[in-house]
């Protein structure tokens, strides 16, 4: 289809109508043109295809579907194959359901653990979110399915999510909030994007120019369409100019006209529209010239493939004396209704409605497992009744297994949670059941990190997250050994809610959110500061042990315009098949900037048998050395060295090497009378042009020609130095007498900055 002729061929009207909804869900069809509307939906772990009454909160009946883990969950598999195999698997159920766009994936940085829909995002951690969200977008759309990675932008709260402002500044936004999702459109081109409701800097997404427009389109080559997310608009025409193509959902026609007047009035120009409507068009035929007729999907095979995913992705935080894994021939007791009911999605928008569910109860036929309720979930309290009779099971088993968790009201699309405790009933039964029975497993479903006070008195603790609709079964593949746990956190656990560094500005003032904690986020701030912290981000056990050697540096020295390759050998060196997740952590050792201790640079998960051996082998290019330089407003390399570090969390290094970097890119200085002598004599450059004048200085910062003799002796150079080096130009001026001339002084700036 020639898409431009197409244009072309549409009155100003027809343009305008094309950049909002036809209803909840569709692009709008037209008839005259023959152009045909596109259906797409929530997402992003299964399909909520919603038929007759439609909503954005998850509230209204959708078609039976599989509900895959969450994006927390998949997340922890650390496994690009996997999420690309989801999104592939997801791709295929659209193609049947004709849907050409699957909303997601959702990958806000997981800012603070409150957020309420943490349980859909990835990590705290950017190159995670950024390498996972990408294997989605790929996956999906090699089915010839769009995605729409959400929320664009600094949407990490849900806390008056339509108003507020995130505010941060320019090095924050760029290395923590920009870069996964630059990843993720720079290495799958996500057919389109979703823009969040939320202002950035005061502006809103939806009318965020540099965001839209000059970051998305000019800088990192998106080529698709902008959607709102649902009811994001504000200024519909300030929208069109920014780079907001279609605005979902409908807007009864108001909004159409507005354009319409607006190109009319000569506000807008057509072209710009124009634009919006070739965007749009150019992904509907992608969708329609690609179409899938007979595809079809199995939600069986789909739900025992949701089973496997679920498997990979759970986290064993804690195993004493290697409780896990059970054996079949144990009298087991589980406790908690999450064991029948298990929770293993979120609220809201990407609520699926479930072709079935299976509870670990339901998994649980040919094993000797008993089962006793706990707690009450509909009533949230401490139940004295429920405690004693699972304190009473506890005592009489080998193993008892609490399913605990967060129950749905705790954390959803729409608000935040208070606190980070489990219910009160829940903690209260975890340490009473603690204290009858040392081999107490807890087994956490949750979306995000939970206080674990009790962690200490229990023997193991498997985390499954939100882990999708066959969860149960999954956990009981795990929980008996049928699957090595291979899952690790993308995400750290502190110890309580206040040590998080967001915690002093979240949710923030009214509709003002500072981002003060800036680029420490997550580990970087809780490495930076060596905190004591829970579990780690990056951490998690296996059944099975792994031994790391033989780390390679292809260079000890380069340019920051070359690559450097990195190799490690990892031997399963256990008893059994398990997999491991190899992490690669850059550390910078220069001054002068703030940075992090060591970000994550890569990772890569390898499958090992007994004594298996491989060899793994990472490529870092700039990008893992650099930071955002706001002189520059560009990725920077500052020359030095850098630590590569091979970890099995942020917290556990096993392998250290060193390169030096050469910064292939000076930064053009300039130079005036407040210029501090310590930056002139770092500058090679600089320090040449002060050296005939070295005397003068020295002399006139030394109290001026005047000085008497025992003063200047008391003065070492070194301590001249030191002195120096704080002290701007102009004070040859106010210290130096007539030592230097002012007209010396002028002329040295002038020499400066000739250079
Ligand atoms: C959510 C989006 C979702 C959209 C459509 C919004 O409320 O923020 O993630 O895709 O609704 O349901």
């Amino acid at each position: 289809m020639d898409i431009k002729k197409l244009v072309q061929q549409m009155s100003l009207e027809e343009k305008a109508s094309l950049c909002s909804g036809e209803d909840f869900w569709h692009t709008k069809a037209i008839e005259r043109l023959g152009i045909p509307h596109m259906m797409v939906s929530d997402g992003p772990h299964g399909l909520r295809k919603q038929d007759l009454k439609a909503d954005h909160l998850g509230m209204n009946e959708s078609i039976k579907a599989v509900c895959f883990p969450a994006g927390c969950a998949m997340a922890a598999s650390f496994d690009r194959e996997l999420i690309g195999r989801v999104g592939e698997t997801i791709g295929n159920e659209c193609q049947a359901e004709g849907l050409g766009v699957v909303l997601g994936p959702a990958m806000n940085i997981k800012r603070s653990p409150l957020c309420g829909r943490n349980f859909e995002y990835f990590s705290e951690d950017p190159y995670l979110a950024g390498e996972l969200a990408a294997s989605h977008i790929n996956g999906v759309q090699k089915r010839h399915v769009g995605t729409s990675p959400k929320h664009f932008l600094a949407n990490s709260q849900e806390h008056r999510r339509m108003s507020s402002d995130s505010r941060m500044d320019e090095r924050t936004m760029r290395e923590i909030y920009l870069a996964a999702f630059e990843t993720a459109v720079k290495k799958a081109k996500p057919w389109t994007v979703m823009c969040s409701y939320n202002k950035i800097n005061g502006i809103y997404a939806s009318e965020h120019h540099q965001v839209l427009t000059e970051i998305l389109r000019d800088e990192w080559g998106f080529d698709g369409f902008v959607v709102s997310d649902w009811g994001a608009v504000n200024d519909r025409v300030k929208g069109v100019q920014a780079g907001l193509d279609l605005e979902m959902p409908a807007s009864g026609g108001i909004n159409d006209e507005k354009i319409v007047k607006a190109v009319r009035d000569g506000v807008l120009e057509e072209s710009v529209v124009d634009l919006a409507a070739e965007r749009i068009l150019n992904i509907v035929y992608q969708y329609v010239e690609n179409r899938e007729e007979h595809a079809v999907w199995e939600k069986e095979a789909d739900h025992a493939f949701a089973r496997e995913a679920a498997a990979e992705c759970m986290v064993l935080l804690k195993n004493e004396r290697g409780i896990l894994p059970l054996d079949k021939a144990e009298r087991v007791t589980f406790i908690g209704e999450f064991a029948k009911h298990p929770r293993y999605q979120g609220g809201g928008s990407s609520h699926i409605n479930s072709f079935k569910v299976e509870s670990a109860m339901d998994a649980a036929k040919g094993y000797d497992i008993s089962y006793v309720q706990g707690y009450d979930l509909a009533r949230d309290v401490v139940d004295e009744a429920l405690i004693n009779e699972a304190v009473q099971a506890a005592k009489h088993t080998w193993v008892a297994v609490i399913f605990a968790g967060l129950p749905d009201s705790y954390e959803s699309e729409g608000y935040d949670r208070s606190h980070m405790h489990l219910p009160k009933g829940q903690e209260e039964l975890i340490r009473r059941v603690a204290q009858v029975n040392r081999n107490t497993v807890v087994v956490l479903h949750n979306g995000s990190p939970v206080e674990m006070p009790w962690a200490e008195d229990v023997g193991a603790i498997l985390e499954v997250y939100l882990g999708g609709q066959a969860v149960g079964a999954a956990t009981m593949d795990v929980l008996f050994g049928v699957k090595n746990p291979c899952g690790r956190l993308p995400e750290t656990f502190p110890l309580k809610l206040e040590d998080n560094p967001s915690y002093l500005y979240y949710p923030g003032e009214g509709d003002v959110t500072e981002y003060r904690e800036g680029v420490f986020v997550g580990y970087r701030y809780y490495d930076k500061k060596k905190m004591q912290v829970l579990y780690p981000f990056g951490h998690g056990l296996s059944y099975t042990q792994f031994t790391y050697s033989g780390l390679r540096l292809s260079a000890d020295s380069m340019r920051d315009t070359e690559n450097l390759t990195v190799s490690v050998d990892v031997q399963n060196t256990g008893n059994l098949f398990g997999k491991e997740v190899v992490q690669l952590y850059v550390a910078p050792q220069t001054t002068g900037v703030l940075r992090p201790d060591k970000e994550l640079k890569g990772f890569e998960k390898v499958a090992l048998r007994p004594g298996q051996k491989t060899t793994v082998t990472f490529t870092l290019d700039k990008r893992a050395f650099a930071y955002w330089n706001t002189e520059i407003h560009d990725w920077y390399v500052q020359e030095g060295e850098y630590g590569i570090l091979i970890g099995k969390s942020s917290r556990d290094i096993v392998c250290r090497g060193i390169v030096q970097v050469h910064s292939t890119r000076a930064i053009p200085k300039h130079y005036d009378e407040n210029s501090l002598f310590g930056d002139l004599l770092e500058d090679a450059e600089a320090k040449k042009v002060l050296e005939p004048y070295w005397d003068k200085i020295s002399t006139a910062l030394g109290g001026g020609a005047d000085a008497s003799d025992a003063a200047k002796e008391a003065i070492s150079e070194e301590m001249t130095l030191a002195m120096l080096r704080y002290m701007p130009l102009r004070g040859l001026r106010s210290f130096g007498g007539d030592s230097v001339t002012e007209e010396e002084l002028q002329h040295m700036i002038a020499l400066l900055n000739e250079r």
